[in-house]
């Protein structure tokens, strides 16, 4: 559910067996009877053709019972569609989903692996890592280490969108920098920035483009979102985001539940021209408190406004207020402007 990431749309459409293969692999390496391919309802229309290929697969015996010839290794899939939440990304959320709870993530300890679907122990795992299970298991794990860096080895797939001649989705190696992947996808020389990694990622100042992804540096689940030179980043970039998570959060925290609403009313303030130089340090200080969520949706909803005005400081400080160093924002005229409509009175400015 996160804005900017389709990859693994494509694989479930383009390479769903490698998928299937990687679950098959998983399962006999921990012992696991049953798995669960968890979809958002949104690609609710790849249901017949998913379930087509795990048909075809257990007429081959690569599931059901004995797969393969070994005895007692049984395994089967199922298919369930999640109603789209971003949250249920997070593994112990999209457990309590697949079990047809609301979509919350639980406290851990116990984690999933000890304690999870229906309390049994579970792997969660994403499609491209399962994917990836297959490519290692056919080539080894030698040759996969030969790509990426020291500290991330192996592929990663890209997302890539936005104000590029070339959108889609890219494998490349672990350590591609961010100007390679804009040469590569013919982004425009007016490149403005960058968002890797989502809303809950980093907004990426051209000066910064020479950073490499990997977990040494920028790790990503794999979007990349660019901006031209023609975008409001503030109104069009952050202030979207942020309403993003807003709109995500379960609800559970308060700290998630009200500080991005705090937030996005300073950024409202500050792009309403009413905003002081005191409005962005407050939001920098305020933002800390979301670290006290209990999981990454929360953790990460201020990553926006923090990343923006840690590298595009000068665009929140063209729009504020020099003459003051204070501006409340509230407008009483405004206000009261329905009683007044309602009762018939004039306003006296
Ligand atoms: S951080 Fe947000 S999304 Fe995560 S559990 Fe708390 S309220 Fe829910």
């Amino acid at each position: 559910g996160e804005p900017g990431t389709f990859k693994d749309r494509v694989i479930l459409t383009e390479r769903p067996k490698l998928l299937f293969e990687g679950m098959v692999i998983a399962a006999y390496a921990v012992g696991a009877t049953e798995g669960i391919l968890y979809v958002r309802h949104e690609y609710k229309y790849l249901q017949k053709h998913l379930e087509s290929i795990l048909q075809g697969a257990r007429e081959r015996n690569l599931l059901g019972k004995d797969i393969g010839g070994i005895k007692g290794f049984n395994f089967d899939i199922r298919i369930q569609f999640g109603a789209g939440a971003y949250v249920c990304g997070e593994e112990s959320a999209l457990i309590e989903s697949a079990e047809g709870k609301r979509g919350e993530p639980r406290d851990r300890p116990p984690f999933p692996v000890e304690k999870g679907y229906l309390d049994y122990p579970t792997v969660v795992n994403n499609v491209e890592t399962l994917c990836a299970v297959v490519k290692v298991m056919l080539n080894g794990g030698e040759w996969y280490r030969n790509f990426g860096t020291q500290d991330s080895t192996g592929t990663k797939l890209l997302s890539v969108s936005g104000d590029c001649k070339y959108p889609g989705v890219y494998e490349v190696e672990w350590g591609f920098s961010v100007y390679d992947i804009l040469g590569m996808v013919g982004a425009t020389p007016d490149v403005q920035a960058v968002q890797v990694g989502g809303p809950s990622g980093t907004l990426l100042a051209p000066v910064e483009f020479r950073r490499i992804l990997g977990y040494e540096d920028l790790a990503t689940g794999g979007s990349i979102i660019i901006f031209g030179k023609h975008r409001d980043l503030l109104k069009d970039v952050v202030l979207n985001f942020t309403e993003f998570f807003i709109d995500e959060s379960c609800g559970s925290c308060s700290t998630c539940r009200i500080m991005p609403v705090v937030l996005r009313n300073k950024l409202l303030k500050i792009l309403n021209g009413k905003g002081v130089i005191k409005d962005i340090d407050d939001m920098l200080e305020w933002a800390k408190v979301l670290k006290a969520s209990r999981c990454g949706l929360g953790q990460t909803a201020a990553n926006p406004i923090v990343s923006s005005i840690k590298n595009f400081r000068h665009l929140y400080e063209q729009r504020v207020r020099m003459d003051t160093d204070f501006d409340s924002g509230f407008n009483l005229a405004e206000s009261v402007r329905d009683y007044i409509e309602a009762s018939g009175r004039v306003i006296v400015e």
